[in-house]
């Protein structure tokens, strides 16, 4: 009936991870922002913003690696894209996958 063409990530039910991930990246962002706005204030929390910042970046980056996985092989498939493709467009390659890199499964259709 509908040809939608929704990526793998929604179709399994996992656009929540995306959106969680990018929550998370987007506070990561805010807190340099804050901290390069403090340096001009004086720069009393310049460390804690951008520390903050720094932590919040690696740990959605390590929980969306952790979480985001193939249900055949449980390839990582985050890391695998970040390893493999170039830094510009690995998202939407990941986005657009049709199938595992690892084993070949159809990543759409649950193990
Ligand atoms: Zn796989």
């Amino acid at each position: 009936m509908s040809t939608n063409q929704s990526n793998w990530i929604v179709e399994t039910g996992q656009a929540w991870k995306l959106y969680v991930a990018v929550a998370g990246f987007t506070g990561a962002l805010l807190c340099f922002t804050f901290g390069i706005f403090s340096l001009v204030t004086g720069g009393e929390r310049f460390l804690a913003l951008v520390s903050c910042g720094l932590f919040l970046g690696c740990a959605t980056f390590l929980w969306f690696t952790a979480v985001l996985r193939c249900s055949h092989c449980a390839n990582k498939l985050v890391w695998t894209m970040v390893s493999t493709r170039p830094h510009s467009s690995w998202v939407v390659d990941l986005a657009a996958l049709e199938s595992c890199p690892a084993c070949g499964g159809r990543l759409d259709r649950v193990a």
